[in-house]
């Protein structure tokens, strides 16, 4: 799947007014440009003057129907990335779905009407809090004003809880990485991630990340008692460096903590997976008794035997998958056969983006272990986790 980028020119087409009006307004704020065309005709003559970088459509439209235009556009060899939205039974989405795929269209998702900025943010690729502020400022940092953030001690870490379904208790917490720029406020990961890679500042931001989580693993022992696992996402890069596993050691020792404290994040996406060097980093850390997670499970190049090659203690759900299962069978199946994948193998199975009650009664009636999610809670300072873990023993489920 793609990923639009932000600011670009989305076209919007849907002959009722209203839903047009709604749709492009959720783009707005996810921090895309938008074009209304109520036809087909308005469309296809718009075209001419505007670039789109992806179009979302219905296919029910006055003149000609959905199918019929996209016919005409994979004639002119117009292959702009669908998002196919309709208000007919789903069974109709997914025919024309393939359709549009087998006429060349790369489709990045579907939408059942009415839907929630959240879907459409998760197929456009944008996670739901970074959208919130991209409508508000627009922030391009350089390499240097990231290297100036490091030295300045502007990153700070915020932490996302994740909760055992079965006790209801906070079992976790995953640190992700925030910037408090003195003008923009506090900056989301994915306005520097890549920027940190290209940079070679990653490295750095790992390692400022795991001693944030061993602050807070002190602090949260200290201050409510917590004795759970701190979560630390890694940057591909880490998995290149063979002198990391000893670095994170002597992180632990140095704060008199046991390393399975601390627990590794490793997306599947990264290639560098498959890279004998990285295979023996992550056996390195998981002998000195880090745990590894697989992030984003699902998303990437997943194969059964990487999954029986690699020391890895736990798998996290994509929240994709866990947000379409209730709307699409495959979904559903993929969630439901990597839990049972997963504790066949011995794995805790966490699952990403549990966001309602029904994903977390699902999720619970499968057997997941634990959750992390808006449902929970959103990304908090630390400071904030006491009150956060007071209100929600409290709540009932
Ligand atoms: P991730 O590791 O998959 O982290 C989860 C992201 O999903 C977080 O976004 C979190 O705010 C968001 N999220 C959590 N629950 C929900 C939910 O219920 N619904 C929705 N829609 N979103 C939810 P965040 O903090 O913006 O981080 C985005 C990504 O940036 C992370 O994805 C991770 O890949 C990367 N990242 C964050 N911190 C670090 C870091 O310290 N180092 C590295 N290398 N990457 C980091
Ligand atoms: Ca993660
Ligand atoms: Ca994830």
């Amino acid at each position: 799947m793609s990923s639009i980028p932000n600011d670009s020119l989305v076209a919007v087409i849907d002959d009722e007014l209203d839903v047009a009006s709604m749709v492009a307004a959720m783009l707005q704020s996810l921090g895309f440009r938008t074009a209304v065309h109520q036809s087909a005709t308005g469309f296809l003559q718009a075209r001419h003057i505007e670039r789109y970088a992806a179009i979302v459509m219905d296919l029910s439209l006055p003149e000609t129907d959905g199918l019929e235009l996209l016919k005409q556009l994979a004639k002119e060899n117009c292959l702009e990335p669908l998002i196919i939205i309709t208000g007919l039974q789903r069974s109709v989405l997914h025919a024309a779905s393939h359709i549009a795929q087998d006429l060349g269209f790369e489709v990045l998702g579907t939408l059942s009407k009415p839907f929630r900025t959240a879907e459409l943010a998760r197929i456009m690729e944008i996670p739901l809090a970074v959208s919130h502020r991209i409508a508000h400022e627009e922030f391009d940092p350089t390499e240097q004003d990231l290297r100036l953030a490091l030295e300045k001690n502007e990153l700070c870490a915020y932490v996302q809880p994740q909760v055992r379904f079965d006790t209801n208790t906070l079992v976790g917490m995953e640190v992700l990485v925030r910037w408090q720029h003195p003008q923009h406020g506090l900056v989301m990961p994915h306005t520097f991630i890549t920027l940190a890679e290209s940079a070679g500042l990653a490295l750095d931001i790992t390692e400022f990340m795991t001693k944030q989580a061993l602050t807070i693993a002190q602090h949260a022992h200290s201050s409510f008692g917590f004795d759970g696992t701190i979560s630390v996402n890694l940057a591909p890069v880490s998995l290149s460096d063979p002198n990391f596993p000893n670095a994170m050691e002597k992180l632990v020792h140095a704060r008199q903590l046991p390393a399975h404290r601390i627990c590794f994040e490793v997306t599947e996406t990264s290639m560098v997976l498959d890279s004998p060097l990285a295979l023996e980093i992550l056996t390195r850390l998981a002998i000195k008794g880090f745990k590894i997670a697989i992030d984003d499970f699902g998303v990437g190049h997943s194969n059964l035997e990487r999954l029986d090659h690699y020391p890895i203690s736990e798998i996290k759900i994509d929240m994709g998958f866990v947000q379409r299962a209730f709307e699409n069978d495959r979904a559903r199946v993929i969630v439901e056969e990597s839990i049972v994948l997963g504790h066949k193998l011995g794995m805790q199975v966490v699952a990403e983006g549990v966001e309602t009650i029904d994903h977390w009664n699902w999720l619970s009636a499968q057997g997941c272990d634990v959750a992390q999610g808006y449902y929970l809670s959103r990304p908090i300072p630390v400071a904030a986790v006491d009150s956060w873990s007071g209100k929600w023993g409290q709540t009932s489920r």
